[in-house]
């Protein structure tokens, strides 16, 4: 038996790593149709759907400063908030090419491209049933779309906030670099915390936490497995403060 909860509203974060091929960087059209394509099966169930997209694929505003001399660290961090939004044309263009309706919303604005991201007017577009993605992050710089994804979860009412990654779940360590990896069902919020454990940033694990926003991190890689979360299936970990900071951590059977 499949355990299971429906949810009304998800908010998705997808990293920009989905969007190109293992082990590159840039756009891969057919890694982005495989995400959609995912994603709009889950949307037909009938879910409301905003997703947060990363830019990791194009540029990261820490590792590119770190890397180049010339460039301040705010302007670096900008630049990395104007690659979500190419990501987010492109998982646009995607997701209606499979017939969804959807809508682009920035946190900078950029009139000729995409509409400015309004709380309320995102919230409308979701009723009516349209993916929104989100782009730009928080449209502040020194934050990750982790904290974006949490913020807008928090102020879109969503019930969960997913995480997809390329790995099952959350591990003990890192699980492609070390086979005894043990992976997680449940954990709290402060154990996340207190052992480090990579999940999200800290900044957006701080607002899930003191907000009770549930986190579900998962493995997009497996087919079908975006569907799987949204409909409330029992995969990857989940992170939440039910039965949380004081109970033992249970490993996966
Ligand atoms: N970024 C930012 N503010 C935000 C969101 C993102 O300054 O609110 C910048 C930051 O430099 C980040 C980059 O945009 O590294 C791309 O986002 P992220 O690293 O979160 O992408 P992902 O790892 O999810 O692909």
């Amino acid at each position: 038996m499949t355990e299971s909860t429906s949810y009304r509203r998800v908010l998705l974060k997808l990293s920009g790593e989905s969007f190109a091929r293992a082990g590159e960087r840039g756009i891969s059209m057919d890694e982005v149709l495989h995400i959609a394509a995912q994603t709009v099966r889950a949307v037909s169930r009938g879910v409301e759907l905003a997703v947060v997209i990363g830019g990791g694929n194009i540029l990261r505003g820490a590792s590119f400063t770190a890397g180049n001399s010339g460039v301040q660290e705010a302007t670096a961090h900008y630049m990395g908030m104007l690659a979500t939004v190419i990501n987010g044309l492109a998982l646009q263009d995607a997701l209606e090419s499979l017939g969804a309706q959807t809508r682009l919303m920035t946190a900078i604005r950029m009139d000729g491209v995409a509409e400015p991201y309004i709380r309320r007017r995102a919230r409308r577009h979701l009723e009516k049933g349209r993916i929104v993605i989100l782009a730009a992050g928080t449209g502040s710089p020194y934050v990750t779309t982790d904290t974006a994804a949490a913020q807008r979860a928090l102020e879109l009412g969503a019930d969960i906030l997913m995480k997809a990654t390329r790995v099952d779940g959350v591990y003990s360590d890192d699980p492609e670099k070390n086979p005894h990896a043990v992976l997680y069902r449940e954990l709290g919020y402060q154990q996340v915390r207190e052992q480090n454990l990579r999940v999200m940033d800290a900044t957006a694990i701080s607002q899930c936490m003191e907000h009770g926003m549930p986190i579900l991190v998962f493995n997009y890689r497996r087919d079908g497995n975006i569907e799987r979360a949204v409909a409330g299936e029992r995969i990857g970990t989940i992170v939440g403060s039910r039965r949380s900071d004081e109970a033992a951590t249970r490993p996966a059977p």
